[in-house]
């Protein structure tokens, strides 16, 4: 790439002030000043700095929500072949990734990052962020059964944590729960549901912390806000 290119992708100055600053003998590469305007380079090998100080290419953080539909696995390659969230996402150009899992027959709400340090942050155990779902069960519990879930049951061998459970609405034979949880066990609402005895017959995620899915259409994606990017972090 040209020297005076790169110098205005990374913010210096425009391409035509770039110029005229590698002419004035302000720019070196590799410790060297340049001042012929043909100069390329290599912003993977060489160190470009301006009044040395060196500039680089400031990589875009994107930070981004999805509604994920039903067939869609999270994550980046599968052995089944089945279709894969990021292919959901089209025009960009950075390298991003589901920020913790989802199976592929849940719906709703995915977050989808390149920043490594707030993904590590919201999958890490100790992180309080509840996560909100619709489950629509088989049945419906009665009141011991909901204390029971939202006590804490044993799944896999371990105790879950205190969780929020309450019926959003009753139907003839099944009903649909709105259900808060703040662990992130494999499957851990369709198991504890299980555990109740009233299994999932879909599941959808509706909110990570404050971050709503609201009326994102299944399928879609949109950038996360300022204020909702300045809350996870
Ligand atoms: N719990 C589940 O059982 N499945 C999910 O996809 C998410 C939470």
């Amino acid at each position: 790439m040209r020297l005076q290119k790169y110098m205005a992708l990374c913010g210096v100055a425009s391409r035509r002030k770039s110029e005229e600053m590698i002419l004035d003998g302000k720019v070196k590469v590799n410790n060297k000043i340049v001042k012929e305007l043909g100069t390329t380079v290599d912003p993977e090998k060489d160190i470009i700095k301006v009044k040395d100080k060196r500039v680089r290419l400031e990589k875009r953080k994107v930070y981004i929500m999805l509604n994920k539909p039903v067939g869609f696995v999270t994550t980046l390659k599968d052995e089944k072949n089945r279709r894969i969230v990021t292919d959901l996402i089209e025009g960009i150009k950075e390298r991003i990734y589901p920020v913790g899992r989802l199976d592929a027959d849940t719906t709703g709400l995915l977050l989808l990052t390149n920043d490594g340090d707030l993904a590590y942050k919201l999958t890490h155990p100790s992180h309080e962020i509840i996560k909100r779902y619709i489950a629509i069960v088989e049945g419906i519990p009665n009141k011991w059964e909901l204390e029971k879930f939202s006590k804490g049951l044993m799944i896999d061998g371990k105790t879950t944590a205190e969780a929020f459970i309450r019926i959003a609405k009753r139907y003839e034979n099944e009903s649909a729960l709105e259900i808060g949880i703040h662990e992130g066990r494999n499957r851990q609402v369709k198991k504890m549901c299980e555990a109740i005895n009233h299994p999932v017959k879909k599941l959808k995620r509706i909110a990570i912390g404050d971050i709503e899915l609201g009326s994102l259409e299944l399928g879609m994606w949109r950038y996360l806000t300022e204020q909702e990017i300045e809350y996870l972090k």
